[in-house]
């Protein structure tokens, strides 16, 4: 079905270090999934939903190995093992929280800003995060698309010279073959307009062997090119993970995070701090710390939007800024992501501003005479 399962023929000997073997090997059905877990009856039921169809389930033996597979409410484990809850849905819930179906200008093109779009080139992923934005088209089984289901997209592109950055993403770019995604890549810049490129990405974390030196050579040849990766929980720096975040930044690729805040997964300052600073040791900038999306079924994995905004207190002026990212809320409908963070303004008046500073002492900041 996925070109990446498309496996060579001979004895399937463990290869754990091989990407394509982490995919063939991916837990997929409920049975693969009791082999790694000792599952709840939530959890079982959950999974049962999955397979019957709706938004599968897979997690990669790497993934896996870093999840406890006797402890449910396991940090990893949380991310990618589904539940019976993602059945329920709360007042808020959107199937399309970012109103993307009405933002798409050309088939798996969105645009929402005047000078940057997305781009989806797959609906497949290594592993199905619960919390997943597009849940309700990713994993549906079309896989990688097409040069020819782009070209509307490349062609709008070039009428739309105003675009200047384009953000690859789906799914997991990284799903596709390496001479599919660099086939695209280079079809995007081949148009005059488009200065920059970013690609979107979970593989460092899922599968960091997918960041191999075929993938590398191929992006290095196509900056100004920025990599968004997405880790969530300071367990997943791993010595594979940061290597595969040293090869990109090695071949000159900057690399940002970006971090979805999940309750009960990361909704804690010491580990988004043990987190954001493991990320710049890594020389991953954080990005953005993201309030989740309003997907329908992930009521249970959200956090209220003022938990973000009390994190963003407790951390700023103690972490470094290059460990801070921005907290932001995608706002439901496609308006746009909004910029959160503790009131720092305190009173506004004529030629003077007072701002609470992160020991919480006020300070007068007087304007010039006009
Ligand atoms: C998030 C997003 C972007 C990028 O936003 P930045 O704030 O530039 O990171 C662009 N287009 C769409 C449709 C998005 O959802």
């Amino acid at each position: 079905m996925i070109e990446l399962h498309a496996s060579p023929p001979g004895p399937d000997a463990p290869a754990p270090h091989d990407w394509r073997w982490q995919l063939r090997h991916a837990a997929r059905t409920v049975a693969e999934l009791e082999r790694l877990f000792e599952l709840t009856d939530d959890e079982r039921q959950g999974a049962l939903a999955a397979e019957r169809g709706g938004f599968p389930l897979a997690i990669t033996p790497y993934y896996a190995s870093l999840a406890s597979p006797s402890d449910p409410a396991c940090p990893i484990r949380r991310q990618v093992v589904p539940r019976a809850l993602e059945a329920t849905t709360v007042p808020g819930d959107l199937a399309d929280p970012l109103g993307e179906e009405a933002h798409t200008v050309a088939p798996e093109l969105i645009r929402r800003y005047p000078d940057r779009a997305l781009l989806l080139v797959t609906d497949h992923c290594a592993v199905f995060c619960r919390f997943c934005t597009r849940s309700r088209t990713v994993g549906s089984g079309a896989g990688a698309r097409s040069l020819e289901r782009l070209e509307p997209a490349l062609r709008w592109l070039r009428e739309h010279p105003e675009v200047r950055e384009v953000i690859v993403s789906g799914g997991d770019p990284l799903a596709l073959a390496t001479p599919r995604l660099l086939a695209v890549l280079e079809r995007l810049r081949e148009i005059p307009s488009v200065e920059v490129l970013r690609l979107a990405t979970r593989a460092p974390v899922v599968l960091p062997m997918r960041v191999d030196d075929e993938l590398v050579a191929g992006l290095r040849r196509l900056h100004p090119l920025w990599v968004m990766t997405h880790f969530n929980h300071p367990r997943e720096l791993t010595p594979e993970s940061v290597a595969a975040c040293a090869r990109l930044a090695d071949a000159g690729l900057p690399v940002m995070n970006q971090t979805v805040l999940l309750r009960g997964i990361n909704d804690d300052a010491a580990v988004l701090a043990e987190l954001f600073r493991g990320l710049v040791r890594a020389r991953v900038r954080p990005y953005y710390l993201l309030h989740a999306d309003v997907v329908r079924g992930t009521g249970h994995l959200r956090t209220p939007l003022a938990r973000g905004i009390e994190l963003m207190r407790e951390l700023q002026g103690r972490l470094s800024g290059l460990a801070l990212p921005r907290l932001v809320c995608d706002t439901p409908g496609g308006y746009g992501k909004v910029p959160l963070g503790p009131e720092v303004v305190v009173q506004r008046g004529p030629g003077s501003t007072t701002l609470r500073t992160w020991r919480g002492v006020d300070v007068e900041v007087i304007d010039p005479p006009t």
